[in-house]
């Protein structure tokens, strides 16, 4: 549990969840892959799922498409129960990171497929491939060429056609992005984003990766080993990891851990290696708890001789990596014992460290985070 005031849940909580994953268990044997998890999804939200690989995110993106049924509690879709309802019932459009497109069929007949299979009546289709084409930009006389035919880019595409053509009352997107290289991944993102714009879609998105995350989902769910660890808006996520394991999984996190000297109001003073690091604390911690605290690369000062922060010790730079626009750094900090990540934007060229170079280090108390330990 954090020590700072985190909120426990977010205020607009109780908005209308379209999807309502209900104290949701799923074993496996003994192995407990999604352990009594509730998400509310709200209508019309682009929630993002992240967490590693072995997570359960996969498994808790089965159970709301309905090909796997929950070991205990219950998934509702529109207010109603739908673990005796097959995939083919829920209205949910799908993208996984295999497209699963028919190479040698046309444009118009993938797309066209789940609206056959849907019974449409035949007169609509053309219109609905139209209009779906229009939304996902791809030019509307692309619809009588072979899907093999395209680029990596305008399969994805096609498959976010396909996938909401038939207005789904939920998409579930599976990493769709994840074997993209990283130009066409960074299009793709913002083509996301804008289809959600001018939709009105609920979208449910599965990845491991936080830029991901971060960049595309109203709010983001972060699973760890099967448990819920945080919920909340994106911003929220970083700025107030509620856990250890969100502080350290999201952003280029260095965890200390360390022992409480004193409590003074506002300020702790944590024991770490043989010095100590002042911190703020909402009053949950006292003298002898043991503690992690976070440190976020970017806000660790670097300088020459020393630095103006609330704590500041001596330290070697170790590893060093000039990326143009940010300069990342390992540094030793002996005192503490530790090693810490720093990374410097747009570095000035006068303090770009070198390898071997003695630096101080600072940080504010305000900015670590603490936990219990
Ligand atoms: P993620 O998608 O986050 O990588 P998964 O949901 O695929 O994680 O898996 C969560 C855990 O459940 C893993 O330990 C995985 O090995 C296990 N698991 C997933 N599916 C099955 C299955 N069909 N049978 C047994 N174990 C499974």
């Amino acid at each position: 549990m954090a020590s700072k005031q985190i909120p426990e849940s977010d205020p607009d909580a109780e908005e209308e969840a379209v999807v309502e994953i209900d104290r949701v268990t799923k074993r496996y044997g003994s192995l407990v892959a999604v352990d009594d998890v509730s998400i509310p999804i709200r209508d019309g939200e682009f929630l993002t799922i992240l967490g590693p690989s072995g997570a359960g995110k996969t498994t808790l993106l089965h159970m709301i498409a309905g090909f796997e049924r929950p070991t205990e509690g219950e998934i509702y879709i529109d207010d109603q129960p739908v673990s005796d309802e097959p995939p083919n019932k829920r209205n949910i459009g799908l993208v996984f990171q295999s497209l699963a497109l028919f190479p040698h069929m046309s444009v118009k007949e993938n797309i066209a497929f789940p609206l056959k299979m849907r019974r449409e009546n035949p007169e609509n289709i053309d219109g609905q491939i139209e209009e779906v084409l229009e939304l996902v930009q791809l030019p509307v006389d692309y619809k009588n060429k072979p899907v093999g035919d395209l680029s990596g880019g305008q399969q994805q595409r096609v498959a976010f056609a396909r996938a909401i053509v038939y207005e789904p009352t939920l998409l579930l997107l599976d990493e769709p992005l994840s074997s993209l290289d990283k130009k066409l991944r960074e299009e793709m993102r913002s083509e996301l984003t804008r289809i959600h714009a001018e939709t009105d879609l609920t979208i449910v998105h599965v990845t491991h990766n936080q830029t991901e995350a971060l960049s595309m989902a109203d709010r983001i769910a972060v699973i760890n080993d099967g448990e819920l660890e945080q919920l909340a808006p994106a911003k929220e996520i970083y700025a107030e990891p509620a856990t250890p394991f969100v502080a350290e999984f999201i952003g280029d996190t260095t965890m200390l851990d360390g022992t409480v000297d004193r409590v003074d109001g506002q300020r702790a003073t944590v024991a770490v290696g043989n010095d100590e690091v002042a911190v703020e604390t909402d009053g949950g911690v006292a003298a002898g708890d043991g503690v992690r605290i976070a440190l976020r690369a970017e806000k660790i000062a670097l300088d020459h001789r020393s630095v103006d922060a609330d704590n500041a010790y001596d330290a070697t730079v170790e590893q060093v990596a000039f990326e143009g626009d940010q300069t990342q750094y390992a540094i030793t900090a002996p005192s503490l014992d530790a090693v810490i990540d720093v990374t410097h934007q747009d570095p000035d060229p006068e303090t770009v460290f070198d390898r071997g170079d003695a630096v101080a280090a600072g940080w504010d108390a305000a900015d670590v985070f603490v936990y219990d330990q």
